[in-house]
């Protein structure tokens, strides 16, 4: 698959000439998830579900990619372990891609959740708004908020995403809503980035809403975007994508588009916030401009979603924000199934209307909420979130030539993880190869296997023990 798999260390393996070293061995699965069929790109209409289990499967590793993803006796016959191959036991849990989540907004500097207690009591979002809540209080604490600080709770945020399974995120700007604020978020996750190992793919959302400063000038705000916020973002590579908050009230269609038309002579790819609260005709333009993902989608028109559908734009659902806002309403997953959307799952992670890092929580309610399958939301949190990010030849699949991104679980079968709420059942997380997080097994009457040969993986070993900590 690559150069120098082959005889680099067959001498060391003992006798196994031609067979690639594995650095890292994860054996003892009930089932591997590999979302390995049906060609290139996302999954969609009936294929959405296509999980490719293996039952009794492992995988190996080299160099941080996957070297085979198969059933075990293949994998062992395949690849050669030694004393130098970490071994880490799956207990007969499951072993499936690393979560990728498509849509957060990670780096804020303060929670709302006295916001939340009264907005659920039934007090209007504009009292709140009014008292000083609501995004402008995220954007005010932004601001005032140290780098050292914001990084901090980025620090906390992403070590949550981490020993919850998810390898990696999106990440937003937006709540800078100035030029020198807005490249300060985006510096700031690229920081992060560098330093911890969940991968972060940055966007910038200077239309995220309009600041207080620019209140009755919106069109000043789009300008500045446009002329100002844009090129400094570009000129820098801080984002990979521009997303924009396309609304009744916030930006409508033609500032949307002439956003998104300046970041795409810019460099950047598109995403958007599309027809969350009401039907403004974004699901139309994320098909117009190619967009790589419309997200929420809850009041997007069948016109909209047909555009989508011939465009193979993916939609990017986020059940959790429903959920947190208290709202009965859902996105229309089953017509988008059968209209032949691609789905993917994200968190929203924000401290306004989701606080989340859990996408095993996202696919709890994705499978209770939206009436997806386990099969299409386990596909939709993995592979196709990695396609909605332009990640799909190199992350979401249990394949050879694959980033070595895992996450094992603690439960028997894949059903289990909608099934079973509101609990962690991840017990080793793997990133590029390494193992940087683990818990140990526990509750769903396995006993845990030992390993069989080479050295054991390290139960609580110290990232792990750093991530759990920093998490509470
Ligand atoms: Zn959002």
């Amino acid at each position: 698959m690559r150069e120098g798999d082959g005889p680099r260390d067959s001498h060391a393996a003992g006798g196994s000439l031609s067979r690639p070293h594995a650095d890292l061995l994860i054996h003892g699965a009930s089932q591997l998830l590999t979302m390995d069929g049906g060609g290139a790109g996302p999954l969609s209409g009936r294929a959405q579900g296509a999980l490719g289990v293996i039952e009794g499967g492992a995988v190996a590793v080299a160099e941080g990619r996957i070297i085979a993803a198969r059933r075990e006796s293949e994998v062992r016959a395949l690849c050669a372990c030694d004393s130098r191959t970490t071994m880490v036991d799956a207990g007969g849990g499951v072993v499936a891609p690393g979560f990728v989540d498509p849509h957060t907004h990670l780096l804020f500097a303060r929670s709302r959740e006295k916001e939340f207690t009264e907005r659920l009591r039934g007090v209007p979002y504009m009292e709140i708004a009014a008292r000083g809540g609501g995004i402008h209080a995220s954007v005010r604490a932004f601001r005032e908020a140290t780098d050292a600080a914001l990084l901090a709770n980025g620090r906390r945020r992403l070590a949550a995403f981490l020993i919850h399974g998810t390898t990696t995120v999106e990440a937003k700007s937006g709540y800078g809503l100035s030029v020198e604020q807005e490249v300060r978020a985006l510096k700031l996750l690229r920081k992060l980035r560098a330093e911890q190992p969940v991968d972060i793919v940055p966007t910038f959302l200077g239309a995220h809403e309009v600041p207080i400063e620019f209140r009755g000038r919106k069109g000043a705000y789009v300008r500045q975007v446009i002329e100002e916020q844009i090129p400094a973002v570009a000129a820098e590579k801080l984002a990979r994508y521009c997303d924009v908050f396309c609304e009744r009230g916030v930006f409508d269609i033609e500032e949307s588009r002439a956003i998104c038309r300046a970041a795409m002579a810019a460099g950047m790819r598109i995403r958007l916030h599309a027809d969350e609260f009401s039907p403004s005709g974004a699901a139309d333009l994320a098909a117009e401009l190619g967009a790589d993902s419309a997200d929420h989608l809850l009041a997007a028109t069948e016109a909209g979603l047909s555009k989508m559908s011939r465009m193979k734009v993916i939609a990017v659902l986020l059940p959790g924000t429903s959920y947190s806002l208290g709202l009965p309403r859902h996105a229309p997953a089953r017509r988008m199934v059968e209209m032949g959307i691609p789905i993917a799952l994200g968190t929203d992670c924000n401290p306004g209307s989701c606080m989340t890092e859990s996408m095993p929580a996202v696919i709890s309610l994705a499978v209770t909420q939206l009436r997806m399958t386990a099969e299409e939301s386990w596909v939709a949190a993995t592979r196709n979130a990695a396609c909605s990010l332009g990640l799909g030849k190199d992350r979401g699949r249990l394949a050879a030539g694959y980033r070595a991104d895992i996450a094992v679980f603690d439960m028997p079968t894949y059903e289990y993880l909608p099934y079973h709420f509101g609990v962690n059942h991840v017990s080793a997380v793997i990133v590029s190869g390494r193992l940087v997080a683990e818990r140990p097994h526990s509750t769903n009457g396995k006993a845990p296997k030992r390993a069989a040969d080479g050295r054991s993986s390290r139960r609580g070993s110290g990232p792990a023990r750093r991530a759990a900590a920093s998490s509470r």
